[in-house]
């Protein structure tokens, strides 16, 4: 089984591609996270991705198109298939994947699309409030603490991230919906995606998922 995950900062991707991953046995491939790593071990490729994502920019198609054909190429013995997140990011890498997989036992089958109203986005990004010293997660408006920014399980002040101010968020969203709908549309036509309706608790959307994979 071959899938795409796609979903705006706070839709949830990051929690369903680790349940999906261990359930239909998938090699989860993301791209910022092999970056990432790249960039931890100081490899060519970790130095060249950092002179981007320093600045907030995407990494060059090209290399991007190269790093998921060649990790494609290696996927552990005994993976069903794979789970690619946070890639295709473009048209553009979109029709470079597609045009290097089609019919290829690496095709896309499945784009899973979850979806969130904007408004539940900002209330889940916004709203997030973390413990410093104990590492607890809160939310103001879906996991209040008892007291006022004050941890329930260790009495700590909560913190929240700098980058997760009104304003950075808006121009987050706005980027991410300009940049995926393309990629959206483009295998739309190809009749492959599913829109899960991602503003519902874990087991309801689990249960879309499912349903949807099971077709
Ligand atoms: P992410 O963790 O998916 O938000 O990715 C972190 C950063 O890695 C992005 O801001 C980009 O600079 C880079 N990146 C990850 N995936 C891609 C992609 N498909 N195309 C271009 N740049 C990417």
């Amino acid at each position: 089984m071959n899938l795409l995950i796609m979903g705006a900062p706070g839709s949830g991707k990051g929690t369903f591609s680790s349940r999906l991953k261990d359930n239909y046995k998938l090699a989860h491939i993301s791209t910022g996270d092999i970056f990432r790593k790249n960039i931890k071990e100081n490899t060519a490729l970790g130095q060249e991705a950092k002179s981007y994502m320093d600045k907030g920019l995407l990494v060059p198609d090209d290399l991007v198109n190269r790093l998921v054909l060649d990790t494609l190429q290696n996927l552990p013995d005994g993976a069903a298939g794979y789970l690619l997140d946070g890639y295709p990011r473009t048209l553009e890498q979109a029709k470079a994947f597609d045009e290097a997989t089609k019919g290829t036992a690496n095709e896309v089958e499945t784009v899973l699309y979850m979806d969130v109203p904007h408004e539940v986005l900002n209330k889940r990004i916004l709203g997030r409030r973390t413990c410093p010293k104990c590492g607890e997660i809160y939310n103001i408006y879906f996991k209040p603490t008892k007291e006022e920014n004050i941890c329930d399980s260790c009495g700590n002040e909560l913190s929240y991230r700098a980058d997760d101010n009104e304003e950075s968020l808006k121009t987050r969203l706005h980027e991410y919906d300009s940049m995926t709908q393309p990629v959206i549309d483009f295998y739309a036509a190809q009749d492959k995606v599913t829109t899960i309706d991602a503003d519902n608790d874990f087991e309801t959307i689990w249960d879309q998922i499912q349903k949807a994979l099971a077709k």
